[in-house]
């Protein structure tokens, strides 16, 4: 069945659920990509933060623009088809309005190059003070190593650490910054989990994801039949877990989502 395409922009003002991290452009989303919105927006899933590591993946999203689709772009520290070369690009797209952050990128211990990692990032995060955008963080076992390199070269720099999975002093050491914390799959497979969400919804600044289409098996989409719908589940996890309103999530989501528009005043 075809349905009719709608172009609805998103109402600034009323509270939406955040898809705060996708793949819009990796199979098999990128082949159903606007039933998925169109379902994601039937639900009250209105903006969706999809991520382009490459030129391609980059240019797919920007051959596919969506009222409800914020891209982010960035040179990611693991993923194969990053490419350093792509920074000047990305510099452009800064310059031209056409990305809403800079992201995924960070430090992964996955790979023994930390240096340059870190010759990525700087450039990067340079790149976000410029031009006042959010910052979305990858990071895997560099939790402090990040937090040195903001502390210290890049504090005023907001954004969100992307699928975060770390601890309770982990989130306490950022939430110093104006860095926020996305709530993906994974984190529920750790034991604290119920005090680390518990800490952030409290004081710190949350959002939810579905990593779509990579998201694990475990939780996906217990009460939805599409890939973004999973920001639903994870949502009715967090408070069913940690017995918190889900109108209350959807609020605090909302704010941080809002938090990461403001331009600063400077
Ligand atoms: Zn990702």
């Amino acid at each position: 069945m075809k349905r009719k395409k709608k172009y609805v922009e998103v109402n600034e003002n009323r509270e939406s659920w955040v898809d705060a991290h996708c793949h819009l452009c990796i199979e098999p989303l990128a082949a159903n990509y606007l039933d998925e919105i169109e379902q994601a927006e039937n639900d009250n899933i209105n903006v969706l933060i999809s991520s382009a590591l490459s030129r391609r993946e980059i240019d797919w999203h920007l051959a596919n623009q969506h009222p409800n689709v914020k891209l982010i772009a960035g040179i990611h520290p693991h993923y194969d088809k990053s490419n350093v070369n792509d920074l000047s690009y990305i510099a452009e797209l800064c310059e031209t309005g056409h990305i809403w952050g800079i992201g995924e990128v960070g430090f992964d211990n996955r790979r023994n190059n930390h240096n340059q990692q870190k010759n990525i990032l700087y450039p990067q995060l340079e790149l976000a003070a410029r031009y006042d955008l959010p910052v979305i963080f990858h990071v895997v076992r560099r939790y402090n190593e990040l937090y040195q390199t903001l502390r210290y070269d890049f504090p005023n720099v907001r954004g969100y650490i992307h699928g975060f999975n770390g601890s309770l002093e982990i989130v306490e050491m950022f939430s110093r910054l104006n860095i926020g914390f996305s709530i993906g799959y994974r984190i529920f497979q750790k034991r604290d989990v119920v005090r680390i969400i518990e800490r952030i919804l409290d004081n710190g600044m949350i959002l939810l994801e579905t990593d779509a289409p990579f998201q694990q098996n475990s939780l996906r989409n217990q009460n939805t039949d599409y890939l973004l719908g999973g920001v639903l589940s994870i949502a009715e996890k967090i408070s069913e877990l940690c017995s918190y309103p889900l109108d209350e999530i959807l609020e605090k989501q909302w704010q941080t989502y809002q938090t990461m528009n403001e331009r600063s005043k400077i």
